[in-house]
């Protein structure tokens, strides 16, 4: 029984190269392997087209987070975030964070009214 010197994986003593990854078993132990073809440096992975996959809008994570901090700015930016993931056709997704927007940037204002008056 051969051990195959880079993955260590049993051969009959006679084998020229490993069967599991193709070494070549004539090298002695310790001794660098030639890289395999194909598994070295290949072509690079086609990019990957973020044109193509539905991406989150950023208005609505900025109407979001602008709802918590200004009632008043952020419901308009949740507004018109929530328009646009609706026109995109599914390429804008944030519409949960736009209504998430809406609802906080409203319940902000009618807070803000509460507070006012009461202040008074
Ligand atoms: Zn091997």
């Amino acid at each position: 029984m051969a051990f195959c010197p880079r993955c260590a994986a049993p051969n009959i003593d006679t084998a020229v190269a490993c069967a599991a990854c193709g070494a070549p078993l004539s090298a002695a132990p310790g001794a660098p392997v030639p890289p395999i073809a194909g598994l070295g440096p290949g072509p690079a992975t086609p990019s990957f087209d973020a044109s193509l996959a539905p991406r989150t809008n950023g208005l609505a994570i900025a109407g979001f987070v602008t709802s918590i901090l200004c009632g008043v700015v952020g419901l308009i930016l949740s507004i018109v975030a929530y328009n646009q993931c609706k026109k995109s056709n599914g390429q804008l997704k944030g519409e949960g964070l736009a209504i998430a927007g809406i609802i906080i940037g409203g319940v902000n204002i009618v807070l803000g009214i509460i507070l006012r008056a009461a202040a008074h």
